[in-house]
């Protein structure tokens, strides 16, 4: 933390650009699977229902959300609480970067706001649709060693990326933090390939997506091979807590329904139906979740490791 005036100013500015981009985020995670539409194009934002190109007193992020109570001006749909949550959660995303370096390292703060921002899209997509738009996975995978050259202290925290002169430890310069994306492309890649071909093998059907491989091999790019492990051990705890909470929440529904309608059904059928309900939940959510808690926190962990 960095308690002095320029640094709380550049804090209140990094987060009201990300109020911003939460707005930008919210039509990229609406556009980004439909086919034929980009995110500009169509230029100006449109009303889902009425398709009314919308003004820009009603594209205020939060606050046009919260004067017009949620609901369309023209033809009164209602717009669903996410939008306003997508732009919170990205501003407060863009808030945690801020304060997560001094602001003289605007650079870093910058790949991380970026990276975060991708990783919101890729988990309302993933949520909504089951696969992770490309431009995401594809697109980090891109990018990132273009940000690991520019910005070595990326990998400040990646045990490849540290350079040893003969007196001893040096650093990590920008050749050592290309070699920490590469290696944390590749980990993050063989991780995840690895277990979908295991699980695969076990269960005999696609056990893990091919975008969840994509999006680990980005991630892996910026947060490196030990990195990408963290973030695996994250995603596996919390989503195995979610998925049990789901299969809970699904046989509770099914007794539930099964009793109003008189019927008999068993306690035991209900399980096996809940079971296979809960199962099917996007995995990932929570690989952003571990990406983006290890590029943020776990930066001088992660050395112990790999
Ligand atoms: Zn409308």
């Amino acid at each position: 933390m960095f308690f002095t005036a320029s640094a709380a100013l550049a804090a209140v500015w990094w987060t009201t650009i990300g109020l911003f981009v939460g707005s930008f985020l919210n039509v990229a995670i609406y556009r980004l699977p439909v086919e034929g539409e980009t995110v500009s194009r169509p230029r100006r934002s449109r009303c889902p229902k009425c398709k009314t190109t919308l003004g820009w007193k009603e594209n205020l992020p939060v606050l046009s959300w919260l004067v017009q109570r949620g609901r369309c001006w023209h033809c009164a749909a209602r717009v669903s609480a996410r939008y306003p949550m997508v732009e919170i959660l990205t501003a407060g995303l863009w808030y945690l970067a801020a304060i997560s370096a001094p602001p003289a390292e605007w650079p870093l703060i910058l790949v991380r706001v970026l990276v975060l921002s991708g990783l919101v899209v890729a988990t309302f997509v993933d949520f909504d649709h089951f696969e992770i738009p490309d431009e995401v996975s594809i697109g980090g995978a891109i990018i990132a060693p273009m940000c690991a050259l520019l910005v070595p202290s990326l990998h400040s925290g990646t045990y490849v990326a540290q350079v040893f002169s003969a007196e001893g430890h040096v650093g990590v310069d920008r050749f050592g933090s290309l070699a920490g994306c590469v290696v944390g492309m590749a980990v993050g890649w063989g991780i995840l390939w690895g277990i979908g071909w295991i699980g695969t093998k076990i269960y005999g059907t696609e056990a893990m997506g091919f975008g969840d491989v994509k999006l680990m091999a980005a991630g892996g790019g910026f947060i490196g091979p030990g990195g990408v492990v963290y973030a695996l051990m994250i995603a596996a705890f919390v989503a195995s807590i979610v998925g049990v909470a789901n299969m809970v929440r699904f046989y509770i529904l099914i007794r539930g329904r099964a009793r109003a309608r008189g019927g008999h059904r068993s306690p035991r059928r209900a399980l096996a139906v809940a079971r296979i309900a809960g199962r099917y939940l996007p995995f990932g959510p929570y690989l952003a979740l571990g990406i983006g808690i290890v590029l943020l926190y776990w930066n001088h962990v992660r050395v112990a490791l790999l």
